[in-house]
Order: structure tokens, then C-alpha cells, then sequence
């Protein structure tokens, strides 16, 4: 585990010398100190970062050239498959076989990205028709410049992966601030792209607080893009710290996402659906379906086998063979739970499973996965999100109902239905007002598809050809080709 940060190509140690505590969320034991950046040290990145773009380099080089340190950064990462899940456990509390199947992940958006490097040299230039034939005109890609990317703690390395890789396919250079509860794997990172022989300066990471690196990101006037993903009051924050220099942004923030189920649907699919819709990572999931309306028809039927199921999740240290639900990620994630799941029950609501510590867990930040029924629908159980593994349940009659309770909501980050009938699935897939929909399933989530939100769940788009337009700028190169003189302030007698 490191004590320092990587800031242009080396290690250094954050020049007020100052670090943080690494908490197990498991055993609550105190496992490390992280080197807590200031604005000091993200100056020193940022400088070197623009150095990077700016002077040495990076950008100049062709997408071919780029995929090769974007391609040896997932064999690394491979390389280091099983150190670096054990790892996230360890920082994060997730189940081993999940951290195994994020560190893949984020392997795999290294390469995924290499290959569109490769392609913006072979297709870099876009003509376009003019319709005055004395110009010719052409739309050519460029990186925005140095990116400042901020991430939450729920997929520590995953999310580093979504921000680096396309900001160094594009082009760009990038400082990177990890959560202050999960900085362990990102700080690997730099090591592996260090031993990728990535340029100094390309890649530069700042561990430390939100309040103070994090802030120190936003407000640098050599920063020309920032990346965000975390809570919508931090993404308004980096709203307003860009619009003072109109740096670029994108923004992946909260969601409350519905899951509609129709009658026609079986019972135990769905079942598995809802469960991996809300239980996976302790249900802190941005896209987690914590809203499930199901038809009438099946409603008693689906209830009682979700409770049946939901009571015999394996809960326990992320590390144990069998456990398929960890601890939450900190005692304050897991007092706001608590909190909220109270204030459902003050509300109303009916605690239909779960909704304590599961016996025999006296230390760790453990939860039961929690299903609630009878949720008020002006209540904040209902309407915000939780960010922990609890989900509210309601019967619902008609499709028209259906869409309109699903799309009662200021988010708009994912939506997820299930039904036979392929053509209401596609009409209600239609109708949601959501970034990603998913059709007979709840999560799945693929490096080639664009993610992001509609309404107060984000602004852009991540992943796929999209990610990389986030940190791509659009130049238009028009040529007058006429023989012609202009002639409008010097008459053509004149030339004559
Ligand atoms: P958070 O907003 O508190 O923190 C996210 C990051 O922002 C952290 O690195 C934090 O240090 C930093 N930060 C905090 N204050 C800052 C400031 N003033 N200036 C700059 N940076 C600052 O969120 P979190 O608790 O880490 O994550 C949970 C939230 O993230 C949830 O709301 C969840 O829905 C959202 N999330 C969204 C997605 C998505 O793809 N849309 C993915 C994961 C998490």
C-alpha cells in the first residue's frame, strides 16, 4: 500500500506531509495511512500535466501511439488481476468475486479504449458539404487539454479506468482524485502505468479529501475539463466552479431507478433481476433499480419469494468463500442507511426484510438487505436515494400507471422492465425518462455502451464512442479555394 502520491511520473510525498486513515469497512480496523494531497500538490500535477499536453508531447502522438500505453495499462492491470481485487475488499468491503469482475472491467475498458485511439487516426478527418462551392470544409477531433477527474468510492478502480483511459485516448493529460475512502487501487494504477512507461506528466494522481484536493481541481484555472462522478451537491458544486472559466464538464451523479415488472413475467427471473438490481455492491450503485413496481397479478406471489431469497444472502467479509453481500463502505454510509431506513418506518413504511445489523456482526459495517413495502410516495424513501441495499416495493395495475410512477422522479439515470410481451417491453422502454434502460434484466453494464442520466443524474455521456468525445473538442478547418477574388471592400476592377 503506498504513502505517496504520483505526481509527474514520480512518487512524491504531498508537501504538507499529511495523511488519512484507511478503515477496513469489514473489521473496522484501522489497515493503512493514504498521503492526503493539498492544493499545493495539485498544483504541482496540474503544472505538469499541462506541461505534458502543452510542450512534451502527448497530444502530437497518433492514436496508435497512445493505444500502446493504453493496451500495456490493462496487461498490468491483468497482471495484478487477484492483488488488486483483494485490494478493493479490503478498502471498499465488496465481495471478492465482485472486485475480481471490476478490476476485468477496467482492464477491459484500457483495451477498449486502445482501439479507439487506433481509429481516431483512421478516420480523423470528417468533410463537409458546404453549400457555397467556393469552400471546402472539414470537422477534425482534438483533445480538450488537461483533465481533472474526480470518482466516488463504490467502484474505486473501475471508475479510475472510465476517466483515464479515454482522457489518454483522446489525447488529453489528467489529474486524478480518488475517494478519500477508497484510494488504494488508484494509487496502484499510477504504479502500473508508470511501469507502462506512460510519460511524465500524462497521468498524475492526488489522494486526499473532496474539500480540499478536490476543491483545488475544480478551481484551477489549468484545468480545461473536469470529470466527475459522485453526489448530485458536489456535481452542483463542480457546475458552478466551471462555469467561472466555462471549463468543460460531465457529470455522473445519483439516481432513484425504477424497475417495473409486468405479470407476464416469470416470477423467478425476476426475483433474481430485483435482487441483483439492488443488492450487488450493498446496493451502492448509482444505477441500482431501487424502485421495483410490480403488476398486481404477481405481486403477492413475487413479494414473498424476494423476502424468501433476500433472507438467505450469504452477508459477511467480502474476502470469506460464499459471501455475496459486504459490509457497507464506512460507519457514516452505513449510519445514513440506518438513518433512512428509520425515517421510512417514521414515514409509514413496512419493513418487509432486514433493516438491521445481521446478528453475530458486532464489528464491521454490516446491514441486512432490506426490502420495504407500503413506501409513501412523497416520502424520502421513495424519492431519494439511499445508496445502500434496501429497496421499496409497490403493486401497480396498468402500463400508463406504471410509466407515469417510474418517471415521478428528478432522476433519470437507468429504468429497467421485465415482460413476455416483447412490444410493451419496447413501448415502456421507449417512454422512460432515463439514460439507460434495461429490458428483462437490471445492471448489466457494457464498456461499449453510452452511460449517463437524464434530468439531475448527470450531464454527458461515458463509455463507449461517447466517452471519448467527452474529452475530444470539435474544430471546423474551412479552405477558400475559389480563384476568385473576395471583392466585397476591394471591387474585382480593381484586381483587374
Ligand atoms: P461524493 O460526491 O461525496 O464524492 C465523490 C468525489 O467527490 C470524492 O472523490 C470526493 O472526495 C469528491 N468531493 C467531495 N467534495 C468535493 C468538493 N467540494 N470539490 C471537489 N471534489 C469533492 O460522492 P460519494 O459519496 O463518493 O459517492 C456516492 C454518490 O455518487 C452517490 O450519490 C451515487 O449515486 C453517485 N455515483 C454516481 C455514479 C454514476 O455513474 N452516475 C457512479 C457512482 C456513484
Amino acid at each position: 500500500m503506498r504513502t505517496e502520491l504520483y505526481i509527474d511520473g514520480q512518487w512524491v510525498k504531498p508537501l504538507k506531509g499529511g495523511s488519512f486513515e484507511v478503515v477496513n469497512p469489514a473489521t473496522e480496523e484501522v489497515i493503512h495511512h493514504a498521503p492526503s494531497g493539498t492544493a499545493e500538490d495539485v498544483d504541482v500535477a496540474v503544472t505538469a500535466a499541462r506541461r505534458a499536453f502543452d510542450v512534451d508531447g502527448w497530444p502530437q502522438k497518433t492514436g496508435s501511439q497512445r493505444a500502446v500505453y493504453l493496451r500495456a495499462i490493462a496487461d498490468g492491470i491483468r497482471a495484478r488481476q487477484q492483488e488488486l481485487a483483494r485490494l478493493e475488499v479490503l478498502d471498499n468491503g465488496k465481495p471478492l468475486p465482485e472486485a475480481d469482475w471490476d478490476v476485468a472491467d477496467a482492464a477491459g475498458c484500457f483495451d477498449f479504449y486502445a482501439d479507439l485511439a487506433e481509429k481516431l487516426d483512421n478516420n480523423p478527418e470528417e468533410p463537409i458539404a458546404l453549400s457555397d462551392s467556393r469552400f471546402t470544409s472539414k470537422a477534425v477531433k482534438e483533445p480538450i487539454g488537461v483533465a481533472g477527474a474526480i470518482i466516488p468510492w463504490n467502484y474505486p478502480l473501475l471508475m479510475a479506468a472510465w476517466k483515464v483511459a479515454p482522457a489518454l485516448a483522446a489525447g488529453c493529460t489528467i489529474v486524478l482524485k480518488p475517494a478519500e475512502l477508497t484510494s488504494l487501487t488508484a494509487l496502484e494504477l499510477g504504479a502500473i502505468a508508470d511501469e507502462a512507461k506512460l510519460p511524465p506528466g500524462v497521468l498524475n494522481i492526488v489522494t486526499g479529501p473532496g474539500s480540499v484536493a478536490g476543491q483545488a481541481i475544480i478551481d484551477h484555472k489549468g484545468v480545461d475539463k473536469l470529470a466527475f462522478t459522485g453526489s448530485g451537491p458536489v456535481g452542483s458544486k463542480i457546475m458552478a466552479a466551471a462555469s467561472r472559466d466555462i471549463k468543460r464538464i460531465s457529470l455522473e451523479l445519483g439516481g432513484k431507478s425504477p424497475f417495473v415488472v409486468f405479470d407476464d413475467a416469470d416470477v423467478e427471473q425476476a426475483v433474481e433481476w430485483i435482487m441483483f438490481g439492488i443488492f450487488w455492491n450493498q446496493g451502492q450503485v448509482c444505477s441500482a433499480t431501487s424502485r421495483v413496481l410490480v403488476q398486481q397479478g404477481i405481486y403477492d406471489r413475487l413479494l414473498a419469494r424476494l423476502i424468501e431469497e433476500t433472507q438467505r444472502i450469504t452477508i459477511g467479509n467480502g474476502l470469506d468463500d460464499g459471501v455475496l453481500l459486504g459490509p457497507l463502505v464506512s460507519k457514516r454510509q452505513h449510519g445514513q442507511v440506518v438513518a433512512a431506513i428509520d425515517a421510512a418506518r417514521a414515514a409509514g413504511a413496512t419493513i418487509a426484510a432486514g433493516g438491521r445489523r445481521p446478528k453475530g456482526f458486532d464489528k464491521g459495517f454490516y446491514l441486512e438487505p432490506t426490502i420495504l413495502t407500503d413506501v409513501p410516495l412523497d416520502s424520502d424513501a421513495w424519492r431519494e436515494e439511499i445508496f445502500g441495499p434496501v429497496v421499496c416495493i409497490r403493486p401497480f395495475s396498468t402500463e400508463g400507471e406504471a410509466i407515469a410512477l417510474a418517471n415521478d422522479s428528478r432522476f433519470g439515470l437507468a429504468a429497467a422492465v421485465m415482460s413476455k410481451d416483447d412490444a410493451r417491453a419496447e413501448r415502456v422502454a421507449a417512454a422512460f425518462r432515463a439514460g439507460i434502460v434495461w429490458i428483462n434484466c437490471s445492471q448489466p453494464t457494457f464498456t461499449e455502451a453510452p452511460w449517463g442520466g437524464y434530468k439531475e443524474s448527470g450531464i454527458g455521456r461515458e463509455l463507449g464512442r461517447w466517452g471519448l468525445d467527452n474529452y475530444l473538442e470539435t474544430k471546423q478547418i474551412t479552405k477558400y479555394v475559389s480563384g476568385d477574388p473576395w471583392g466585397w471592400y476591394i471591387k474585382s476592377a480593381v484586381h483587374a
